[in-house]
């Protein structure tokens, strides 16, 4: 007799009619009914001989068959989650890459064919593909799941040009591997590319008097007389980046400089948003009341503008890769 632990509520129902036995020797009680209705797999698998008349290898718990299978306690206890009811069992948050492949495995097996969805929503979820991009690229690319390959190759472009070595790198090919970085490459180049024309900042501001913050200005008032002064940040020498045909801020100079360097690396939102986050944190220890009162909302109004550039940009490049 194997010596088994029964599974926590809902599994360990009184009126269960079968129990499943993880591989990790855990006794889930559950009810035939629901597990046929999800899958002709276990309507199947039921038909065995019920205790009464039950063969001597068949073994029996509290007067239920017990059926082993091969899943672990934790993807059994997902899996029937999903099979359940949603007044008796939430569905399981597959938050986890590793989690969400056991599942569809198992789904597949069981032929669960909507948890089986279920699971492949979950891999391209923003929750995993933000941790590990490149293993779902690789296993989305095995699966022949076009949506969720390419979705998951955008969210490579957060990572460095040439990537480590990652779990699922053998489901793909060498070529699928160049398509990647070539694609990556290409969106770099393109975002890069934004800095040698800022006009999309200037006509998205209309005018310098919409965008004094960044340009180190602030209105002074004497008598009846209102008048732009310049604050006392440092000029930048070059005139790249220059607005409305002002002198550029050091800051905002560094910012463009620095930010357009990370981006040609990683052509992404969160490499912007970092680099507004530093920016925010140096023009206020630059101790300026003129910039730092104001470069927090404004830092905030230009990223989004920032974002959408880029991301209209990244959109227009093609992931070349065949199905
Ligand atoms: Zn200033």
């Amino acid at each position: 007799m194997t010596n088994s632990v029964s599974a926590a509520a809902p599994f360990d129902h009184a009126k269960a009619d079968i129990i499943l036995r993880s591989s990790n020797n855990i006794d889930f009680r559950v009810f035939k009914l629901f597990l046929s209705l999800a899958s002709p797999f276990f309507e199947t698998l039921f038909d065995i001989p019920q205790p009464a008349e039950a063969s001597e290898d068949q073994e029996v718990k509290d007067g239920l068959a017990v059926i082993p299978v091969i899943e672990d306690s934790k993807t059994l206890d997902a899996l029937l989650r999903f099979c359940y009811p949603c007044t008796l069992a939430d569905d399981p948050t597959l938050d986890v890459l590793q989690d969400a492949l056991d599942v569809l495995e198992a789904a597949r097996k069981y032929s669960l064919d909507s948890i089986e969805k279920k699971a492949r929503q979950a891999i391209s979820s923003p929750k995993i593909l933000e941790v590990e991009p490149l293993r779902c690229f690789a296993i989305a690319h095995r699966g022949r799941l076009r949506e969720e390959t390419l979705l998951a190759a955008k969210q490579t472009l957060a990572l460095p040009l040439i990537p480590g070595w990652f779990q699922e790198i053998e489901l793909i090919t060498a070529a699928d591997l160049l398509s990647l970085l070539t694609y990556h490459k290409k969106c770099g180049d393109a975002v890069y590319a934004l800095r040698d024309d800022i006009s999309w900042i200037t006509s998205h501001y209309g005018s310098n008097e919409a965008c004094t913050w960044l340009l180190g200005r602030y209105l002074y008032t004497n008598y009846n007389t209102q008048s732009y002064n310049n604050c006392n940040c440092p000029r930048a020498s070059s005139s790249k980046y220059r607005l409305f045909g002002i002198q550029s801020l050091q800051w905002w100079d560094n910012f463009m400089e620095e930010t357009f360097k990370e981006l040609r690396d990683k052509p992404c939102k969160a490499t912007l948003l970092a680099a507004a986050e530093k920016t925010v944190q140096s023009v206020k220890a630059l101790n300026c009341q003129a910039c730092s009162q104001k470069v927090t909302e404004g830092m905030r109004d230009l990223s989004d503008l920032f974002v959408k550039k880029v991301e209209e940009v990244v959109s227009r490049i093609e992931l070349e890769l065949n199905f």
